[in-house]
């Protein structure tokens, strides 16, 4: 029986990004084509409830290359792979279907090409991250990985006058900019692409963030404990000086965070289903009368192309 009124008000853009997309299609392609099981090195987006509706259909996740028998099909995840990954998969012969995002790509190539030019390579990134080690691992030479400002004073590079930084693509823009004041600071010379790393869709959800911040008394985040940009979501709503919460399903939510809130804000991290919204959606439904509206906001329009032996492997059905 509904309760009391609540202002519901959805984040625009929110959820699914265009890396996210090709990741979960590039699987789903694979299946068609080569039929299961198809291998799926480490989570192929950040999200348990993706993962096993892929599951489902005949993917196999596992940690390591080591664990794929000899030739198998084999996704690389969109957070991208060390180079001894890829070289580990050559030896044992695995046909790799690589769903590394494209803009995950570009960084590594950006590394790369400091790295060529003799620059010593700073990467601002979370220790630990799939998508940190895989960046880490494509840069020869030296890499220095920090996550804050407090961290520059520590760096002891072999020249300073040849530093280079690049970034995890899913970091928070207002930190980021931040640590790359600091490093400016200490190394005048730095070169680098500033927060242009940061990627499309991590900008854009931040954005939008703080303008559902402006609307309401709580903000709800969906997405995974281990999804850096949904993480950073929950942070900028609390920076913002909002209560905010990251749940990875409507079951999580707990009605005692909104016993004072007149609006709720939702929104999704970027390998977050927008049925888990719309069950979100529906659980709030349970329990007030639910006045729900969607913030304008940047309209995205990217779409990025299929590795070439997919192309035309049929397109899958609706998820
Ligand atoms: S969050 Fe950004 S970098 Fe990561 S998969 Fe999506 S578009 Fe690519």
């Amino acid at each position: 029986m509904p309760g009391p009124t609540l202002r519901v008000v959805l984040a625009q853009p929110r959820g699914f990004c265009a890396g996210v997309e090709r990741a979960i299609e590039i699987v789903e392609r694979a299946l068609r084509r080569f039929g299961p099981p198809v291998y799926v090195r480490h989570e192929i987006v950040h999200n348990k409830h993706v993962v096993e509706a892929l599951k489902g259909k005949g993917a196999h996740f596992v940690d390591d290359v080591d664990e794929i028998p000899a030739g198998a099909v084999t996704v690389f995840s969109a957070h991208g792979v060390a180079r001894v990954v890829e070289q580990a998969a050559g030896e044992r012969g695995l046909e790799v279907i690589d769903a590394t995002c494209p803009l995950v790509t570009k960084v590594h190539n950006e590394g790369r090409r400091y790295a060529a030019k003799g620059f010593e390579v700073i990467l601002i990134g979370h220790a630990g991250h799939p998508e940190v080690e895989g960046t880490m691992g494509q840069i020869d030479g030296r890499v220095h990985l920090i996550s804050a400002a407090n961290e520059v004073a520590a760096i002891e590079p072999a020249d300073p006058a040849k530093l280079a930084f690049v970034t995890q693509t899913t970091l928070s823009v207002d930190d980021t900019r931040d640590v790359i004041g600091a490093l400016r600071a200490r190394f005048p010379g730095i070169v680098g692409p500033d927060t242009r790393d940061i990627c499309y869709a991590t900008q854009n959800r931040q954005t939008a963030v703080r303008a559902l911040a402006r609307e309401v008394d709580v903000i709800l985040v969906v997405g995974a404990q281990n999804s850096s940009n949904s993480n950073r979501l929950r942070e900028i709503g609390a920076a913002a000086g909002r209560p905010s919460y990251l749940i990875d399903h409507a079951d999580s939510l707990d009605l005692a965070w909104l016993a004072a809130a007149r609006a709720v804000g939702i929104t999704a991290g970027a390998s977050a289903p927008e049925r888990l919204v719309q069950e979100l959606v529906a659980r709030l439904a349970e329990h007030y009368e639910v006045d729900l509206e969607t913030l304008a906001g940047i309209e995205e329009n990217v779409h990025f192309r299929l590795p070439p032996e997919l192309a035309d492997a049929g397109v899958p059905p609706p998820r």
